[in-house]
């Protein structure tokens, strides 16, 4: 049994965090901690620890979450300046939260990925 987040509460909105997209399978709202003028994570409201965990049967939601992507990317304003989607895995990847989340990165010309 995986443990539950704080994220599975943000999805719930038992912790009230402004929502900027819902549906049925993913949640988006803000990055409490932005690395960037647009920083926002996407989520799925399935609780998948991390990539590890990912099954086929997860495709769709994965998929999902690239949509709301761009469509989020679109609404920012930063989709023809660009920006960087990014998922970390367990430890080496530097996850902090074990509930996957996509960060959308962007606002500003961001430097090399790999540190
Ligand atoms: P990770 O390092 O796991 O890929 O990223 C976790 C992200 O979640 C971090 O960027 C961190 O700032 C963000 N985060 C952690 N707790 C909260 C929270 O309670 N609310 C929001 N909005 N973001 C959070």
């Amino acid at each position: 049994m995986s443990e539950e987040t704080i994220f599975s509460k943000i999805i719930r909105q038992e912790i009230p965090t402004p929502l900027l997209y819902q549906d049925d399978l993913v949640t988006a709202f803000r990055d409490i901690s932005p690395k960037a003028p647009s920083h926002i994570l996407i989520i799925p409201n399935k609780l998948i620890p991390t990539v590890n965990d990912v099954t086929e049967d997860d495709e769709l939601t994965l998929g999902r979450m690239f949509t709301v992507a761009r469509k989020l990317a679109m609404e920012e304003g930063i989709s023809e300046d660009g920006y960087r989607l990014l998922v970390n895995c367990n430890n080496h990847g530097g996850q902090e939260v074990y509930h996957i989340h996509m960060h959308l990165v962007g606002g500003k010309r961001l430097g090399p990925m790999l540190a």
